[in-house]
């Protein structure tokens, strides 16, 4: 970001109430901001979300401190939004979120400008420093920042793994489940607000209801939700492999609503570096795992994501990384570069020997792998007729995802507008007519 301010993005006209929240990071922040925007509604205060412009009363950055390249996106933002200050574009500004939270003592001297830094459990706090009553009544209701027809639900936070690499647990601290009934209520809110689509996110989704009901809850909590058969659509993301509760999948079988979809981060299949990681599971594990979802749902749109280059990654364990790719045939996937992060195991326990060039050779020969893979499974639908929702509109065409597209990180169907009118939010059958590596394009069939 240029250091000085943008002078297409000064605008005068807005008051000084105007409170503007940027959410970095993952969807797991966004639903932080969306709560902190029903708080800013319900004080009367103007608001706006992630926008262009720059003038506000007070802006507040949720960050995310999860790797190296996410921490400096957040400080790229905060130095920007110090420069406004600077300008008097901007009265206040605060800083909430992940990087906030993991770093408050160095940023509070390192970037003294920010008027306040807050951590990821202090919500109250942020909005009584806003000069308005914290409303205890309204806790579960949100302002959505996704398009109305789907939303995420945040069903649990924070994470008991114990993965080498990774400062989640640091920052987001233990496992703590929502109750069900809360999860419920926050349901039927979204339900009330038009949602179609409801994707579960945590940190550990399969983990759910360990600590509060001694037991995985999450199959019991499919059931409920389905029961309140208000969605069309009830995706799941997180998964953890490691004593993965199998009967997840018998309700996504015998429950039409409940996506053929399924995120499960494996990120890596070498039991060298699964070890290394402490990721708790085996090759042979995970290989049984994959088996067993596409033996039980034929099609199943399987997600995970891998990581390159962690401590303990030679070329033989990266070779057998893309072999089990190959083999694999992941529909969905994504990839990360391993990132030393102070104070994690791994950190504590390897050197970070290989170079960030090598790391980078790696996650190109990933993504081009995955690449190649992804136009092959998207070949294969040529002619087929699928269920799609619209999101919206880009250019020349309506913008529509798939039971096996997640909003954000996956593919999209693309429909030419001159095909007719498409609202956004509804469901078509769209027969494809085209494909590119990762995008379908198709028309609407009757
Ligand atoms: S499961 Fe592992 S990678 Fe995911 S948040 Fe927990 S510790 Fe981090």
């Amino acid at each position: 970001m240029a250091s000085g301010i943008d002078p297409a993005m000064k605008m005068k006209s807005l008051q000084n109430n105007t409170v503007h929240v940027i959410s970095l990071g993952c969807s797991k922040n966004i639903v932080d901001s969306e709560f902190l925007l029903r708080q800013i509604q319900a004080g009367n205060l103007r608001f706006i979300h992630n926008a262009e412009i720059i003038e506000a009363g007070t802006v507040i950055i949720n960050t995310c401190g999860f790797i190296k390249d996410a921490k400096q996106e957040s400080i790229d933002t905060i130095l920007h939004y110090v420069q406004a200050k600077k300008e008097g574009l901007i009265d206040r500004l605060f800083v909430t979120g992940c990087l906030s939270e993991r770093y408050k003592k160095e940023l509070e001297s390192e970037i003294p400008e920010v008027d306040r830094y807050f951590g990821v459990n202090d919500l109250e706090h942020v909005v009584r420093h806003l000069g308005i009553d914290y409303r205890k009544e309204l806790k579960g209701e949100r302002v959505l920042t996704t398009p109305g027809h789907y939303a995420y639900l945040k069903i649990s936070e924070g994470c008991d793994r114990t993965c080498s690499f990774c400062a989640i647990p640091m920052i987001r601290g233990r496992h703590i489940s929502k109750p069900i009934e809360s999860i419920i209520d926050e349901a039927r809110h979204l339900a009330g607000k038009g949602v179609k689509e409801l994707i579960l996110i945590a940190q550990d989704l399969t983990w759910y209801g360990t600590d509060l009901y001694r037991k995985q809850m999450l199959p019991e909590l499919l059931n409920r939700l389905s029961d309140m058969g208000q969605f069309k659509w009830i995706r799941m993301h997180y998964a953890y492999p490691a004593g993965f509760p199998k009967e997840i999948i018998r309700i996504m079988k015998e429950r039409n609503d409940i996506c053929r979809y399924l995120d499960i981060p494996f990120q890596h299949i070498s039991n060298k570096v699964l070890s290394n990681m402490h990721r708790n599971h085996s090759k042979d594990q995970i290989l049984e795992l994959i088996d067993f979802f596409r033996n039980e749902i034929p099609g199943i749109g399987l997600r995970t994501t891998v990581l390159v280059g962690h401590p303990g990654e030679g070329e033989k364990e990266f070779r057998e990384l893309l072999g089990f790719i190959q083999d694999a045939k992941f529909e969905r996937l994504g990839a990360f570069t391993y990132s030393e992060e102070e104070n994690t195991f791994a950190a504590k326990k390897f050197r970070d020997v290989l170079s960030e060039k090598t790391k980078q050779i790696r996650f190109g020969e990933v993504m081009k792998l995955q690449r190649s893979i992804s136009r092959g499974i998207n070949s294969k639908k040529m002619g087929n007729i699928l269920n799609v929702i619209i999101d919206g509109k880009e250019g020349d065409y309506y913008i529509g995802r798939t039971e096996a597209d997640s909003p954000e990180v996956d593919n999209e169907v693309l429909i030419k507008k001159s095909d007719g009118k498409l609202i956004p939010g509804n469901f078509y059958n769209v027969k494809i007519t085209a494909c590119e590596d990762y995008d379908l394009y198709g028309e609407v069939v009757t």
